[in-house]
Formats: structure tokens, C-alpha cells, sequence
């Protein structure tokens, strides 16, 4: 699945592709991807000048002059650009073409990405993107506010640094690499977490997900890279994905157990 240095490389990768391009065409080849796409998407698109493109959280936002087209990758989806005698790839269910003749494609075997557009800031008004926690790279997501957000807080800290709403785009590898990084078990409950942990954890993931976005992203399983190129950084997890492998720090069995439905890694020894 995209997580949040896999959209930031996408998006990277794209904006010099379409910032100040005119977006000529539109061709939508699919019903529903998550869900049923507007019907009026294609025709709406056209002669929109792309001033921008930005990331919130993992919501691709591609802004024009009262335009904004929002793109989520969802657990397959990717970008990238294409040139109009690139065949069409299976999978393809959406792409805009430019002034340019550069063509943006969206590919997404499961379908639970997302297209939709807005005339007014979504990040102001749409259900999804509106209650949206502090970006993790930003000023505003530090160990003051996340010791503030665990107090009270039952629940295992990884399904907390999991919650977008307490802060956007930390998803299951990043939450598992930046607990083993800053010595602590994915299901502590987030209640116990002292000030020194919150230091410790805030430092952790700028530092993982920083490190991710320089590598260009991972490619666990269908990310691609908008040149085509697959991303490496999975060759340096801790411990995500490596069940029964040794610790890189003390040679015990890294352990897999299952928090809130979903595979959790950590190091017995090391993490407490
Ligand atoms: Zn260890």
C-alpha cells in the first residue's frame, strides 16, 4: 500500500510534468474506483491550468483557478506520466492529457483509489480531508502535542500514530519501523507513553519517513515509481516484514502479532 513517502515521491515526481500545463483532454474508463466517479469529472476537467500539485496526508491534490482534483492511490493505485505512444497498461482507469502532450495515468488493479473533483478547498470542506491531524514532517506534530493527544488514550500506540486524525500518513510500516527506532512496543497503550517517549517517537518518525521520502519511496508491493522505476528502501526495514529474522541490534527473533487487524513487528528485547 502507498504510504505517505511513496505519495510524497509521486507527487515529486509529477508536479514538474504539470505545473502552468493545461489539462487538454480527459478519459475516465471506469464506473467506480472506491466509489462511483462524478459523471461530469471528464467534462469539468478541460481547459483547467494546473497551478499547482500538493500532498495532504496521502490525498494528491492537483489545484487550478477554482479547481481542485483530488487523487487518492488508495492500496494499489499509482501515477505516472506517459507519452501519447505509451500503450495503455491494464488497469488504467483514468488519465489527463496536457498542452504539453504529456499524458498523467492512473493505474489501480483493486480499485480503492480515489478521483474526485471540487470547486471549493476540500481541505476545508470534504468529509475526508477536513478533520485531517498535523502532516508528521511539520512544526505542529512535535512531543508536546502527542503526549497531549495519548493522555486518556486506552488504545496501543501504534493504532494511535495509525490514526489520521491524530496525525496524517504514518500507516503500518512507518508506525512499526519508528516504534523499534525509538525502543518502544507497538501495543503499549498510549496512556503510559512518558514525555521522554513522545520525544523520542516524534523524532523517530520525522526521521523514517524523511528517510523513506530521499530513497524515493518503497515498493512492497505495486508501488511504481512515475519514471517506472521500483523504489529499494524495503531493503532497509528493521523490522517490518521480517517475522522470526533476527534483530539487527541484538539477534533475537523479530516478533509478528496482530493490533487493531493488522500485522504488527517488533523486537522483544529491544522494544519495551
Ligand atoms: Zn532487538
Amino acid at each position: 500500500m502507498p504510504e505517505l513517502p511513496e505519495v510524497q515521491t509521486t507527487v515529486n515526481g509529477i508536479r514538474p510534468y504539470l505545473l502552468n500545463k493545461k489539462i487538454t483532454k480527459c478519459k475516465v474508463s471506469v464506473e467506480k474506483l472506491r466509489w462511483k466517479l462524478q459523471s461530469d469529472l471528464s467534462k469539468n476537467i478541460i481547459n483547467i491550468k494546473i497551478t499547482d500539485v500538493i500532498r495532504r496526508g496521502k490525498y494528491i491534490i492537483i489545484l487550478g483557478k477554482n479547481y481542485y482534483l483530488v487523487i487518492h492511490l488508495g492500496m494499489t493505485g499509482t501515477l505516472r506520466i506517459a507519452t501519447k505512444t505509451d500503450k495503455l497498461k491494464k488497469h488504467d482507469h483514468f488519465e489527463i492529457t496536457l498542452n504539453s502532450n504529456y499524458i498523467l495515468r492512473f493505474n489501480d488493479p483493486r480499485k480503492f483509489g480515489m478521483v474526485f473533483y471540487s470547486n471549493i478547498c476540500p481541505l476545508k470542506s470534504h468529509r475526508l480531508l477536513i478533520n485531517l491531524g498535523p502532516e508528521p514532517l511539520e512544526q505542529d506534530f512535535n512531543s508536546k502535542y502527542l503526549y497531549m493527544r495519548s493522555r486518556n488514550r486506552n488504545i496501543a500506540i501504534k493504532s494511535l500514530l495509525m490514526n489520521s486524525n491524530v496525525v496524517v500518513g504514518v500507516g503500518n510500516i512507518y508506525a512499526s519501523e519508528s516504534l523499534f527506532l525509538s525502543k518502544i512496543r507497538p501495543q503499549k497503550k498510549s496512556s503510559t507513553l512518558t514525555k521522554r517517549n513522545c520525544e523520542d517517537l516524534v523524532l523517530s518518525i520525522k526521521k523514517v519517513l524523511k528517510k523513506a521520502i530521499k530513497k524515493g519511496g518503497s515498493s512492497i508491493n505495486d508501488y511504481v515509481n512515475v519514471d517506472g522505476k521500483r523504489g529499494y528502501f524495503q531493503y532497509d526495514f528493521k523490522v517490518y516484514g521480517r517475522t522470526s529474522k533476527p534483530c539487527h541490534i541484538c539477534q533475537s527473533d523479530i516478533l509478528q502479532i496482530k493490533i487493531n487487524q493488522r500485522s504488527s513487528f517488533y523486537c522483544k528485547n529491544c522494544q519495551k
